[in-house]
């Protein structure tokens, strides 16, 4: 009797350690391993600012982003952005890899469709790292 009181307790624990596991291991994927990793050379983009940018709506003479900074990964994937997220603030509106517009002469001029231009109240981005 004791022998299978026993066994049955030794069950009981693996069953909930099993369980235990099994809920705990869709949110131990999700944070390490869900997040998008486009980059050819680091996985996650490392974005360092470069340079001040503006970009326009397409086809307009109208901002989109006036003054943003511009960041670029080594791979050469850029973003720019109205935001702070070097500091934790908001990255603000934003837009991935836009088109540089040849026409602004030597400004850092961009431009980007509008169903491109994003905007984002947190400083992180899945895929990139602003560090
Ligand atoms: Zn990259």
């Amino acid at each position: 009797m004791r022998e299978t009181k026993s066994s049955i307790f030794k069950l009981l624990i693996v069953i909930s350690f099993t369980f235990g596991v099994f809920f705990l291991m869709p949110n131990f994927v999700k944070e390490t391993h869900a997040e998008v990793a486009p980059c050819a050379v680091y996985g996650i983009h490392q974005m360092y600012p470069k340079n001040t940018a503006t970009v326009k709506y397409e086809g307009t003479n109208i901002n989109a982003i006036t003054l943003g900074t511009m960041a670029k990964c080594v791979c050469g994937a850029s973003i720019v952005y109205n935001g702070r997220p070097y500091s934790g603030g908001a990255l603000g509106t934003y837009v991935t890899d836009p088109t540089p517009d040849f026409g602004a002469g030597g400004h850092f001029t961009y431009v980007a469709s509008e169903e491109n231009v994003m905007y984002s109240s947190s400083s992180h981005l899945p895929g990139y790292r602003f560090n």
